[in-house]
């Protein structure tokens, strides 16, 4: 498998929050000869499994959705009026171009906005919000918007096509987390064929954009004694921001997440990784806190607890169409969870 096609495949696909069925059918077609087992559950994550010398479980955790939006109202003129789906800035929609699902398949369009000819030089300097905003599909009327699929409800994504960067850095969107995915693939692929002293569950997860929803279900079912999630995580090493805001940078290695808003990581579970990664010379860094949130905080706090840790790529401009990532990072992150998991029976359990 070759990974970098596999990771700008899987950023590639449909997949906003409650809508990941194409990601999950990639996923599902590459992990089908690894494991012994797939499970899915009635809000969409996936789990793919394989049995260990004991039961107890570690699960290793990606999510499948992006940050998207739904259509939210159609107006006489064919003009579609949407919401946001997860966590974005208002900047990033005046004339990005979309991707929605319509009745018989994907259909492409523009958001547009007043053009500058007949807007108020004051107006053109502040951010649009979403609800003044609306998606052009080329239509004319409600009607035949309607005829192609398209109701309260629609799904739909930014643009964003996989370019490569220098520096074997990529650009475009959903890195968060279909990097993750793309690790947990990759990971597998890596284990094939080893019995391992504990039983592996490869967790991709629904509707973590939404507010970690799919983690707390898929948690609970899993019932793991140790997991490890694999994020994409955002950065501040951009002009003009001060190193005390900047939560970790682009090319500096995996970040290891020690607090974030949702999780304050056991210092066990942090001292781990750093030794793991310092032992087998990983490129690393501290996140610093308190930024973002992942799965871990619901999965951490699972049944009686469970020890969580958070290994990130950093990406900057996430939650964007334009997002980039660096391979080395990405790479980085993967070697230290293969290398986690070979020291988790000696060092954890
Ligand atoms: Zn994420």
């Amino acid at each position: 498998m070759d990974l970098k096609e596999l990771l700008k495949t899987l950023c590639e696909a449909f997949g906003p929050p409650g809508f990941e069925d194409d990601v999950r059918a990639i996923i599902r077609e590459q992990i089908t000869p690894l494991v012994d087992s797939i499970e899915e559950d009635a809000i969409g994550n996936m789990t793919g499994w394989i049995k260990g010398k004991s039961e107890d479980v570690v699960m290793l955790d990606a999510h499948t959705d992006e940050v998207g939006f739904m259509i939210s109202h159609i107006d006489d003129k064919g003009f579609l009026r949407f919401a946001p789906l997860g966590g974005w800035d208002a900047r990033q929609f005046p004339s990005a171009r979309v991707t929605i699902r319509g009745k018989d398949g994907y259909l492409h369009g523009t958001i547009g906005f007043t053009p500058p000819h007949i807007t108020k030089p004051e107006e053109r300097t502040k951010a649009i919000p979403p609800e003044k905003l609306a998606i052009d599909i080329g239509v004319k009327s409600k009607t035949e918007a309607e005829d192609m699929g398209i109701r309260p409800g629609t799904p739909g994504i930014l643009d964003g096509n996989i370019v490569e960067l220098a520096n074997n850095r990529l650009l475009g969107k959903a890195f968060d987390d279909r990097a993750g995915c793309a690790a947990l693939i990759y990971i597998l692929e890596q284990i094939k064929g080893q019995k391992l002293p504990f039983t592996l569950a490869f967790n991709f997860a629904t509707s973590e954009e939404l507010g970690l929803r799919g983690a707390k279900v898929s948690a609970f079912r899993i019932a793991p004694k140790i997991a490890l999630v694999l994020e994409t995580t955002t950065t501040g090493d951009f002009p003009g921001v001060p190193a005390d805001q900047s939560p970790c940078e682009m090319g500096k290695g995996v970040a290891i997440t020690v607090a974030d808003r949702t999780m304050v990581t056991s210092p066990r579970m942090v001292r781990f990784l750093q030794e793991v990664a310092t032992e087998r010379n990983i490129p690393h860094q501290l996140k610093q806190p308190l930024f973002g949130g992942t799965n871990a905080g619901e999965i951490h706090l699972s049944r009686s607890g469970v020890l969580t840790g958070v290994l990130a790529n950093p990406s900057r401009y996430i939650h964007g169409p334009s997002s980039i990532l660096d391979f080395g990072d990405f790479e980085a992150k993967i070697q230290l969870a293969l290398a986690a998991l070979e020291e988790i029976p000696k060092r954890l359990m």
